[in-house]
């Protein structure tokens, strides 16, 4: 969210105003993906009907829930010492409850309880509704979980409030789970089959961000383009729909279409899109809406065919190439992202090559690159070795990571001299005397403040850039301010 994955949010904690009829207070820290930030919200708002205000200080809670992320080893380790260190602290504050929910609560489920004996509560991320009781079942000193996925929740009556917000950008939720049972990923048995969210849900809380003066959002799912909605129900229930819910269904490019039409001044975004299931409409769709950011992100996994098959991506190369081709006739200005999973088994020097070949030809903006991490129950670790060594792994990462920002800095360079709509999102990291945003192809972009404000769209001339950051002046203010 992403994308995505913010390294320097991984497990901060998240704090909300105070309720004052409030009397508990609730740590909660997340990690992985943005799906993940989003949960932590609905989270959070479920418990703040039940008394808990949040608080970022780890030594005043009475209830510690690390949302969790399975994707790879590392994240999983990083969070299992989180809990050895909230251990810790329980044995000065024993009436402190510690839980863990999302991916990793799913996948390991009892483990947590019965063998390791580190937590008392385990929250699948279909189950967040059922905090409530599980709260009080650990308050009466009992152990509690609930990992049950569900075929129809999608949290769209809870109203998420914004934690960590800058007040300008949101995510909104419209699609959870992943049908696509990719041979390396565990997100298919961590949070279920995929089904989507009712549009009105979605529009009513589009709605209460533009109320309440947000002007970005980014319409999140593990696979946007793939969305459905036929009256609710998983996606792949929609062949045994009744006809009028076939002929009234509302698929991913109109929900976007409705989206763009009824905010034309909120900026919308989208992440992750699926080289398999992307469609062509989505494309005319972006470029039919000025409103609609012009950025893809396509992750594609590697660039040699014989694995994307063994992955079970439902594509080959060629045709992701004629995608990209489609993309760039549509949409010229357009930037595309990817995600990259380097060493995945039997991968050859061959296939390496393969996968810097495909990068020369799309020449990315933007790419998130991983090692292969091997994780249990998927098809790969029951059916295939991690095969390719470890400094393997490590040098062609190393030279993909090179090729990326090579391209990055290529793909920066082209928005140069140009004046652009830039959403102003905060002051700039490295001096106060800037702001940051981003441009519609989601580059950030740094220019003095003068008399601007957060959440200003403002028109940038492009002076400079550093690999990845364009350096600018403020023009004037943009027709949609
Ligand atoms: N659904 C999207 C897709 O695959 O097109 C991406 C969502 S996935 C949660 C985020 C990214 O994590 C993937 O794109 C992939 O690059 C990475 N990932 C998933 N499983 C992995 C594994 N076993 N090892 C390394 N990276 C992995």
């Amino acid at each position: 969210m992403e994308k995505i994955i913010d390294e320097s949010l991984q497990g901060s904690a998240l704090a909300l105003k105070k309720k004052n009829a409030n009397g508990k207070k609730l740590y909660i820290e997340s990690y992985g993906c943005q799906m993940n930030f989003s949960d932590s919200e609905i989270v959070a708002s479920i418990l703040a009907n039940e008394g808990f205000d949040t608080t970022q200080n780890l030594n005043e809670a009475d209830l510690v829930l690390v949302n969790t992320c399975s994707i790879r080893e590392k994240a999983e380790l990083t969070v299992r010492k989180r809990l050895e260190k909230f251990n810790a602290i329980k044995r000065d504050r024993p009436h402190m409850k510690v839980g863990v929910l999302g991916c990793m609560a799913e996948r390991l489920k009892h483990q947590f309880l019965e063998e390791e004996k580190i937590v008392d509560m385990v929250v699948g991320p279909d189950a967040y509704k059922d905090l409530p009781n599980l709260i009080q079942e650990i308050d009466e000193g009992r152990n509690a979980v609930n990992v049950i996925l569900s075929k129809d929740e999608t949290y769209g009556d809870v109203s998420p409030v914004r934690l960590h917000s800058n007040g300008v950008t949101a995510f909104v939720s419209i699609t959870r789970g992943c049908d696509n049972m990719c041979t390396f990923c565990v997100v298919p048995f961590t949070r279920g089959r995929e089904r989507s969210r009712d549009p009105q849900s979605i529009l009513d809380e589009v709605n209460d961000l533009s109320e309440r003066g947000f002007k970005e959002i980014t319409l999140l799912g593990q696979n946007v383009d793939s969305y459905l909605w036929y009256g609710g129900g998983l996606k792949k229930g929609f062949e045994k729909a009744t006809e009028m819910q076939k002929a009234t269904a509302v698929n991913f490019s109109q929900l976007l279409e409705r989206t763009a039409l009824a905010y034309p001044k909120m900026r919308i975004r989208f992440s992750t899109s699926n080289p398999q299931d992307m469609t062509l409409d989505v494309i005319h769709t972006m470029a039919k809406h000025k409103n609609i950011c012009n950025a893809i992100h396509l992750p594609v996994q590697s660039g040699s065919n014989r694995i994307l098959k063994e992955m079970n991506r439902l594509h080959t190369r060629e045709e992701y190439f004629e995608l990209i081709d489609n993309a760039r006739r549509i949409l010229p200005d357009c930037s595309i992202s990817q995600d990259m999973i380097i060493g995945f088994p039997t991968e050859t020097e061959q296939d390496h090559k393969d996968t810097m070949s495909l990068m020369e030809y799309v020449k990315y903006d933007f790419g998130y690159m991983f090692t292969y991490s091997e994780r249990p129950g998927t098809m790969a670790e029951r059916k295939m070795e991690d095969d390719v060594p470890e400094e393997t792994k490590k040098r062609r990462l190393s030279e993909v990571i090179a090729l990326q920002r090579q391209h990055c800095q290529e793909r920066t360079q082209r928005h140069l001299g140009k004046v652009q709509e830039i959403l102003i999102e905060s002051t700039s990291k490295k001096s106060d005397e800037h702001f940051m945003g981003r441009n519609s192809q989601n580059t950030v972009a740094v220019f003095p403040r003068e008399n601007y404000k957060v959440g200003d769209f403002v028109m940038v001339r492009m002076d400079e850039c550093t690999s990845a950051t364009l350096i600018g002046e403020a023009v004037g203010y943009s027709e949609n301010n």
